[in-house]
């Protein structure tokens, strides 16, 4: 969800590196800072129905990226059987697919 959800914030403002430079990274409660640097929970980032309490950049896994990546392909090439995927696969398509229609309902301002 979060990472579905992040490719359509402005990237270019979460970067890690860039954020610890600036000294954000306690703010934003990174990933790569150690739990008890960290400071206070509360909302970091949030889009739609989606909040983290966590920077999205490190929080989004690689696997989740590449979920919602083969999500696209999978729908580029017309979708069809879900029966033939592995069922996490077809568990993340299943959420991936319902917040694409929320997203097309309201189309992405
Ligand atoms: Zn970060």
């Amino acid at each position: 969800m979060v990472a579905f959800h992040f490719q359509f914030a402005n990237r270019a403002g979460w970067r890690c590196e860039e954020c610890r430079k600036n000294g954000l990274e306690r703010k934003r409660r990174c990933g790569w800072l150690a739990g008890e640097l960290r400071g206070e929970r509360h909302v970091v980032w949030a889009r739609r129905s989606v909040r983290v309490d966590e920077c999205p950049k490190s929080l989004v896994t690689a696997e989740s990226v590449s979920l919602v990546e083969a999500f696209a392909a999978w729908k580029l090439a017309g979708g069809g059987d879900a029966g033939g995927l592995a069922a996490r696969t077809a568990d993340a398509f299943c959420v991936l697919e319902s917040e694409l229609r929320a997203e097309m309902a309201h189309g992405t301002e």
